[in-house]
């Protein structure tokens, strides 16, 4: 049924009136007693502005009374409802009393946090804390110390599991990981870091922009060391800028670093000495835990030679500063009140935009989640997991999952031998849902009550022992980077597993009282989207046992490509600011997740209905409320420096144009009418098709 913009806004403007009362019949698996977080059925109506047409802007015809009256709160850069706030009650509650559970994880959550709320405690403290670090740095006077401080690095910072991390502390970063050509065994790798702003773009393109953040860097640089009690504070920041600019010409671009092929470069120990000469390496790789090991992988070997020749040739006195600056920006925000403004000014005013920092319990959530997620996140799920939401979920990544099989199955380009390909690695995907099971084992965690920036670097230490003590184990396929409290998805192309943590399934995303196809156009199609990412332009390289190893006949591959490079060229023309466009190959992977994420979650709701006709509700038709939940879960606002940064350095479009793949898929067209000549009408044959 096709109805036109004056039909929707009429049906949806009497749809308070048209909702039926009594049992939920769309809700089938949802607990007794509840009810939706918006409307009757899941859809904010309220939010709707029959003013405008659909096909002029679909975002706004959905969002406008939201995007209208919602504001970003003054200490965020983004808002896209109160999801985060949400959270972030919940597990403040948790820290707060964990220790009151009687368990040595409970005790630990507890002191950690405590010690970060402290505003009191960390005052009193002042800088004594930082000394050790500070000492050990002023020592280094060696290229053989040089090396074993630059290696320390990197464990310079937790991975944060709650969105991106800025660039890794060290210039080159040891790691372990999983080796993409041998799936079942991990490897030690080196990649590229070492900067302190999001890109080498904010270095090395003298956009106005980069250059007021060039010289705001500066000044942080500066104030820092003065707060320290450093002298020349000026001479030393520029130091430190030079030395990074520096390591930023070095630097490999977002997209070639997207490239897994092109990241993997086996290399034994006397290779390495020979590609990076400069750098002490067995000072380094002794200091890194990665010694005596039969082959490295090398990310960016241009880069890593690159830094390794600074070793030797910048000067030991300007490496001293920049390993100080490290450690006082690592203690910064558990340091006294000065330090911790001096903090949000760069990294909050600055780089994203926010006008005010954080309350300090906040700060200390975000970090107790860091350092001891996966603990928090077993009482997180025992309290805001219930068993049912877990299997409608798990129901719907089934239906999911079986969607995509058809889509391969009836794919009209690809030879039978890729097909056959593509369903084994279909057949042997895991999905996860909640959060790792077993969850992290802490016990070796040492955790002290009002030890806030000890209890950090002890954590630090603790993730480097934890990654090190993999080499030589079989491969955990179980493991999570992300907690259960996580807002987000993933997908792993090594592990060949998609998750879900329990964090991310809320209301809009998804709500157990919700109408069905109000959750397969929210979670059902991030569900798609990372069951997708296992088939897109980076994860189609990896075969059915995670092995970066090419299953695709060539002429397949040509097709993909083919149909992919049109949706990095449709990507490639929007420009959310003013001379800076979203970059379609960047971002690719992304789109072509969001794009087939909405199509195979469209067929899994048709599929869901079991040959029945879908409701109306409110006027709706099923389609109608799937496109319109969809574009709901995109609503969002942005500082303009954090767009700003996004468009540079991540790889996911900004939402609004996240939820303009409406326009690849031909039921949008018929379920709102849209028509040549408006805003958004793209010709069948301009409508990108991936699966
Ligand atoms: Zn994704």
């Amino acid at each position: 049924m096709s109805l036109t913009r004056r039909g929707l806004g009429g049906a949806v403007l009497a749809g308070g009136a048209l909702a039926a009362a009594g049992p939920k019949a769309w809700a089938l698996n949802a607990p007794a007693g509840g009810k939706t977080a918006y409307g009757d059925f899941g859809i904010d109506l309220t939010a709707i502005d029959p003013s405008i047409a659909p096909g002029d802007d679909f975002y706004r015809y959905t969002n406008n009374g939201w995007l209208k009256t919602a504001a970003i709160p003054a200490d965020r850069s983004a808002y896209s409802g109160s999801m985060r706030e949400t959270t972030e009650t919940r597990t403040r509650a948790i820290m707060e009393n964990a220790s009151a559970n009687g368990t040595a994880n409970g005790r630990k959550i507890t002191d950690y946090y405590r010690a970060w709320a402290d505003e009191a405690g960390l005052e009193r403290r002042g800088l004594a804390p930082l000394k050790p670090e500070l000492a050990r740095v002023a020592a280094v006077a060696t290229p053989a110390d040089l090396a074993r401080s630059l290696a320390l690095l990197s464990w310079g910072d937790l991975s944060n599991p709650n969105g991106a991390s800025r660039p890794d502390a060290a210039p080159i970063v040891a790691g372990v990981s999983v080796d993409v050509k041998q799936p079942t065994r991990y490897v030690p790798s080196l990649s590229q870091g070492g900067i302190s702003l999001p890109d080498r773009d904010y270095y090395l393109v003298d956009a106005p922009a980069n250059v007021a953040t060039r010289q705001a860097f500066k000044g942080h640089v500066a104030r820092l060391f003065q707060l320290a009690g450093y002298d020349d504070p000026e001479g030393r920041a520029a130091r430190v800028y030079a030395l990074e600019e520096k390591i930023a010409k070095g630097w490999w671009s977002r997209e070639q670093s997207r490239q897994a092929e092109k990241r993997y470069n086996p290399h034994s120990r006397a290779e390495l000495a020979a590609l990076a000469p400069g750098l002490d390496w067995d000072a380094y790789l002794g200091a890194a835990g990665i010694d005596g090991q039969a082959v490295y992988i090398v990310a960016q070997p241009s880069s890593i030679a690159a830094s390794a020749s600074l070793a030797r040739d910048v000067a030991i006195g300007d490496w001293r500063d920049y390993l100080a600056f490290r450690a006082i920006r690592n203690f910064a925000p558990c340091g006294p009140k000065a330090f911790r403004e001096a903090d949000f000014e760069f990294n909050g005013k600055v780089l994203q935009g926010v006008q005010k920092a954080p309350e300090q319990w906040k700060t200390a959530v975000a970090q107790t989640d860091r350092a001891l997620g996966q603990a928090v996140g077993e009482i997180y799920l025992a309290r805001h997991f219930p068993p049912s939401s877990r299997a409608q979920v798990t129901e719907m990544t089934r239906n999911l999952k079986t969607a995509m099989g058809e889509r391969i199955k009836s794919n009209s380009w690809m030879t039978p031998a890729t097909k056959a390909r593509a369903l084994a690695k279909l057949a042997n995907l895991r999905v996860e849902v909640g959060g790792q099971s077993p969850p992290r084992d802490y016990t070796k965690l040492e955790v002290k009550p009002g030890e806030a920036f000890e209890n950090l670097l002890r954590a630090q230490a603790f993730a480097h022992a934890r990654s090190t003590g993999r080499l030589g184990r079989p491969v955990d396929r179980s493991e999570w980077s992300m907690n259960p409290q996580t807002i987000n998805a993933q997908s792993n192309s090594t592990l060949v597993k998609v998750m879900f943590p329990a964090g991310f399934l809320q209301p809009p995303n998804f709500d157990p009282y919700a109408d069905a196809a109000v959750n397969y156009g929210a979670i059902g199609r991030v569900i798609g989207h990372e069951i997708s990412h296992q088939f897109d332009d980076q994860g189609s390289k990896y075969d059915e046992t995670g092995a970066l190893n090419n299953w695709w006949a060539p002429a397949d591959l040509e097709r993909f490509k083919a149909a992919t490079a049109a949706l990095a060229r449709q990507y490639d023309g929007y420009e959310p600011l003013p001379g800076l466009h979203i970059n379609g190959r960047l971002t690719l992977g992304e789109n072509i997740g969001d794009l087939a994420g909405l199509g195979i979650s469209l067929d899994a709701y048709h599929a869901s209905l079991g040959g029945k006709p879908a409701p109306v509700l409110a006027g709706l038709t099923g389609d109608q409320r799937f496109f319109l939940s969809f574009a709901q879960t995109h609503r969002s606002l942005q500082r303009e420096n954090a767009l700003r940064q996004q468009l540079i350095s991540d790889p996911h479009s900004p939402n609004e144009w996240r939820a303009a793949e409406v326009r690849n898929m031909d039921a949008w067209y018929t379920e709102f009418g849209v028509k040549p000549g408006q805003k958004m009408y793209l010709a069948p044959d301009a409508r990108v098709r991936v699966w």
